[in-house]
């Protein structure tokens, strides 16, 4: 009997379930479908191999007909089933589910479907046999070829439209999954004793299998828990399908400063045993030594923490402590994009517990929402410099600006540096931020009005990322050159911040700059740690007293003396002071009969942009 194939495909289709069912496995919507479409490919080939052996024996002996017919029925409606759960495997993760037009589509493809089983379970069937070619026909049959074709046909069309959102090999492996099927038909049509189709579905769930439903990255080879990819599958599933979840993250942190291997992969490995000792729910790893685990209900995942905390706190031979970051309801994250950000944000906590809340949430928008505004502002054109004049006591001009950078956005308001300049030193975005702001300086400088108004000098800030992160004479000197600009037109200000944090590779570069031309002032002169050293040992040649610093000075006595005291000390180190937030008379007529050598503040002039500069310039200075 011609049941060879369909045997082997059983046999094929029964070693990949059992491997299937056998493997850990991740609660997702994509496996129990695919699970489901295993399960019709099995009970299809069941039923091929019945309807094949009861129209042998209809044919050649005198087994009833209509039992025959129900069988053969039966097989085909499989056949439609098993297509039907394909395109709904296939199709189901690249949806968007939320939209109506796929809502309609989905319905439309129930009712093709009910309609579909509903015709072949009424329409006449009738089968034959000859020899090894044995086949069933009729209207029932027509209809289930169409509406197998109309399947496959959806499945392929599907993945070819969502080919940009899924990976290349989920793409493969869908097309050849189908194509095979399609080809199996086309040969079985033309030889008919070659009855392949049972045998290229099977074939098609070892492919779909092997491509898709064994990734083995999502596993961790050496603790046995899920990846980080896999988590990513996990969550998005999650918020795909509406599921609410509760999730805990442990951190390791050693302690000491070195950590050899042996106590690292201890660490590990006991931590992952303790979370899958925990409880059922799947448990990850997301980085070397941060570890995730999933639950429904957020009182056990409470709980669950709380256990594992104490576990932890009763390790006493290895040196490290331990940090947990608890999201009881993912619904406080809008879906899967904003989840991450949180974790990728509040994973690094030193906190040693951290339990996400409406006000964390509402930071992470804040600071999600400010980087978006800084890269658009970028991409269009929108940072703009505001120039503030300092009035020179000796000269009595204003020959010194500091430039201080702005966002300007669509509607024309202005969004100052004091909300931005944080979050673009956290995100980097203060390199390619920065740069702008000195390239647009030097183009103002080159334009030659600012210096016919007698300017002499700018100021520009630069954050201590934009001195360490990469060469800072290559954004400074090159643009110098390119807009060829006199370097002593140009002064950095630098804060006792940024130059604690890497003092050598700022000194070297900083000492580079002044070969060239360029000099630097210590910014923000009484505030934070005033550590002699920095004044003393930095080649600074401006000192920068900072509004609270100045201010104080007229309601505290004691730090009256200290300024007294400290300008005479920069005098001697032959540094001059530029005096802030000057706002009133009073407050510039003791600066003035202080000595120091420039008043910056609203007495004068706020920051303004180019044009008003210029007016004031001219004004100031005629
Ligand atoms: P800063 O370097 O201390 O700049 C002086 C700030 O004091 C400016 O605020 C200025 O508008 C303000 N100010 C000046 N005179 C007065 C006054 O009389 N009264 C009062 N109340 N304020 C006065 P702004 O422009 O908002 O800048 C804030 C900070 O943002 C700057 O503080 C600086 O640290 C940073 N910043 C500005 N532009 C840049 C830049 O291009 N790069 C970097 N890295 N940081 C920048
Ligand atoms: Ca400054
Ligand atoms: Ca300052």
């Amino acid at each position: 009997m011609n049941i060879e194939l369909q045997c082997c495909a059983l046999f094929i289709l029964f070693t990949i379930s059992v491997m299937f069912l056998r493997e850990k496995k991740l609660d997702l919507m994509n496996r129990r479908l695919f699970f489901r479409a295993i399960c019709a490919c099995f009970a299809c080939l069941i039923f091929d191999i019945l309807s094949i052996i009861l129209i042998n024996l209809s044919v050649y002996r005198d087994f009833p007909q209509s039992v025959t017919s129900i069988v053969c029925k039966i097989y085909i409606m499989l056949l439609v089933i098993q297509g039907y759960f394909g395109y709904v495997y296939a199709s189901t993760s690249l949806l968007p589910l939320d939209k109506s037009w796929a809502k309609n589509l989905k319905f439309a493809c129930h009712l093709i479907f009910g309609i579909g089983e509903l015709l072949m379970l009424v329409l006449p069937i009738g089968f034959t046999a000859d020899g090894r070619i044995v086949y069933s026909f009729g209207p029932s049959t027509t209809v289930a070829y169409l509406l197998s074709a109309i399947f496959i046909l959806m499945t392929i069309l599907t993945s070819i439209a969502y080919r940009k959102q899924m990976p290349g090999r989920r793409f493969v492996a869908m097309i050849l999954w189908q194509g095979i099927w399609l080809l199996a038909a086309a040969i079985q049509f033309m030889i008919p004793s070659l009855l392949l189709v049972g045998f290229a579905s099977a074939f098609g769930m070892v492919i779909l299998y092997i491509q898709l439903e064994n990734p083995s990255e999502y596993f961790d080879g050496s603790t046995g828990l899920f990846t980080t990819n896999a988590l990513s599958a996990y969550v998005h599933d999650k918020y795909k399908f509406g599921k609410q979840f509760s999730m805990f993250t442990a951190k390791i942190h050693f302690l000491i400063d070195y950590v050899d291997y042996n106590m690292e992969h201890d660490a590990v490995i006991r931590t992952a045993r303790a979370l899958v000792a925990l409880g059922s729910e799947p448990a990850f790893r997301i980085d070397d030594d941060t570890f995730c685990v999933v639950y429904d209900d957020k009182d056990r995942m409470f709980e669950r923490a709380a256990e594992i905390k104490r576990q932890k706190d009763n390790v006493k031979d290895i040196p490290a402590k331990g940090t947990y970051l608890l999201i009881p309801d993912s619904l406080q994250m809008s879906g899967p994009d904003e989840f991450f950000r949180f974790l990728h944000t509040y994973l690094d906590s030193e906190q040693e517990i951290l339990v996400a809340d409406e006000t964390m949430v509402g930071e992470l928008r804040e600071q999600t929402m400010t980087k978006e505004l800084i890269e658009d502002a970028l991409a269009n054109d929108r940072v703009e410099v505001f120039y503030q004049p300092f009035y020179n006591v000796g000269t009595s001009r204003f020959n010194v600006a500091e430039a201080l950078v702005r966002i300007r956005l669509e509607n024309g308001e202005i969004v100052p540096p004091g909300k931005f300049i944080p979050v673009a030193e956290e995100s980097g975005q203060i390199i390619p931020l920065g740069t702008r702001v000195f390239e647009k300086v030097c183009e103002f400088i080159a334009k030659g009005e600012a210096l016919k108004a007698g300017l002499e000098q700018i100021e520009i800030n630069v954050s201590a990322a934009q001195f360490n992160y990469e060469n800072p004479e290559k954004f400074v000197m090159e643009n110098i050159k390119k807009y060829a600009i006199d370097p002593g037109m140009i002064n950095l200000e630098i804060t006792e911040t940024a130059a604690a944090q890497n003092r050598e590779i700022m000194l070297s570069n900083m000492s580079r700059l002044i070969e060239n031309g360029v000099t630097f002032s210590l910014d923000d002169f009484g505030t934070g740690r005033s550590n002699i050293d920095y004044f003393v040992n930095m080649p600074v040649k401006t000192i920068k007293f900072d509004h609270s610093f100045t201010r104080g000075f007229f309601d505290n006595e004691k730090l009256r003396y200290v300024m007294t005291g400290m300008i005479d000390i920069f005098h001697m180190l032959n540094m001059s002071i530029v005096a802030e937030g000057i706002e009133t008379e009073e407050q510039m007529n003791v600066m003035k009969s202080m000595g120091v050598e420039y008043i910056q503040g609203y007495y004068y002039s706020k920051p303004v942009p180019e044009e008003e500069f210029l007016r004031f310039l001219r004004n100031g200075n005629k």
